[in-house]
């Protein structure tokens, strides 16, 4: 396959800042990002309003396929779409989070999603962030990046973001707990496992600074280091 120009696959765990980072990297190469967690957190939404369970595999891989087929999951610039609903805030709870770790764990419904993020990036110019881009949707990628820090780090950030966001019934205690329940659940699950792709390079950013992280990205893709 050639691309003029690279697929940038940015994984890691909960928190790690992939989010901020990848739209930085994204913003600064003038690509387009995909956040695919937001896809599986859409999925996860989806499911909540249908009554159907986070563990029910078959129904949910059903739900997903269905989704697909439709053209539910849409981005629209900065938005995400579910149909003609903007849920972009809907999916960003804790609650979400935790449901989309959940349905991210049935083959099903990871299968469903697969080509959904594969149109999305193949043709090159793209960000996507993830758990398993480097290692599932995209071993061929140009650019892999494995990022990570510290659970207290993470724990800590993603703390202050919910904050940010006016959540009140947070606490550090409570999202560390949360970061780590995910990180086991994200890494211990027997299908696309979090875990550091053939090739990556380990960032991590514990102690260094969004704009370190996003230069040293960026220099990746123009092939300068
Ligand atoms: O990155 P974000 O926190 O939005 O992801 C939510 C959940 O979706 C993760 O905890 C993970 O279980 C799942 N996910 C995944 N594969 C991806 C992206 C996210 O399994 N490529």
């Amino acid at each position: 396959m050639s691309r003029t120009r690279p697929i940038v696959a940015i994984d890691g765990p909960a928190g790690a800042g992939k989010s901020t980072v990848a739209r930085g990297v994204a913003d600064r190469l003038g690509f387009v990002l995909v956040d695919t967690g937001a896809i599986y957190r859409v999925v996860a939404l989806a499911a909540e309003r249908a009554g159907i369970a986070w563990s029910d595999a078959k129904n949910l891989g059903d739900l997903a396929q269905k989704l697909v087929q439709n053209t539910s999951i849409r981005f629209e610039g900065t938005r995400v779409m579910l149909a003609n609903e903007d849920v972009s805030i809907a999916i960003r709870t804790p609650q979400m989070g935790m449901g989309a770790s959940q349905v991210s764990a049935h083959p099903e419904v990871r299968a469903a999603l697969l080509d959904l993020q594969r149109q999305a990036g193949k043709d090159g110019g793209v960000v996507l962030e993830g758990r398993d881009i480097g290692t599932v949707v995209f071993p061929d990628a140009e650019v892999k990046v494995f990022l990570t820090a510290s659970p207290e780090v993470r724990a800590h950030r993603r703390y202050e973001e919910l904050v940010a966001k006016g959540n009140k019934d947070v606490s550090l205690a409570s999202t560390l707990e949360d970061v780590k329940k995910r990180d086991a659940q994200d890494t211990g699950r027997a299908h696309a496992p979090l875990r550091r792709a053939e090739g990556a390079t380990l960032v991590d950013s514990s102690s260094l600074t969004i704009d370190e992280v996003v230069a040293k990205i960026a220099a990746l893709a123009k092939g300068e280091t």
